[in-house]
């Protein structure tokens, strides 16, 4: 579990990346609040597509914990929605889940109707 507090006084608004640099578009400024070393750039003065990667990673962490925030909501109101159903209820509608997930083709590793493929052929 991610302890949120260790986020609080961060810059607030949307992060952008910019060639190695991560800017705060906070407040109508676009202030520069992480830099990539200079001397990871090569010989062009260009940072690698891992390098860039990072960045963008990194420019997103504002958007990644609205994420995480917003399916820890979804995941408590689910919770408390299969409160007070059955057992037998419960495995039938997450029978059912799988095998709607299955047909979209949105399959996890525990989906039910490919693993009883292999079974019945
Ligand atoms: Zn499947």
């Amino acid at each position: 579990m991610i302890d949120e507090s260790k986020y609080e006084g961060r810059t607030e608004g949307k992060w952008e990346y910019d060639s190695a640099t991560i800017h705060a578009t906070a407040k109508g400024g676009n202030e520069i609040i992480a830099e990539y070393p200079c001397w990871n750039y090569n010989k062009d003065q260009l940072i690698t597509k891992e390098e860039e990667a990072n960045l963008r990673l990194m420019a997103d962490a504002p958007l990644l914990l609205a994420e995480v925030k917003r399916l820890r909501e979804e995941n408590t109101y689910l919770n408390h929605m299969l409160d007070g159903v059955d057992k037998h209820t419960l495995d039938y509608l997450a029978e059912e889940a799988q095998i709607k997930m299955h047909e979209a083709g949105e399959c996890y590793d525990f989906c039910i109707v490919c693993e009883t493929d292999g079974e019945e052929e």
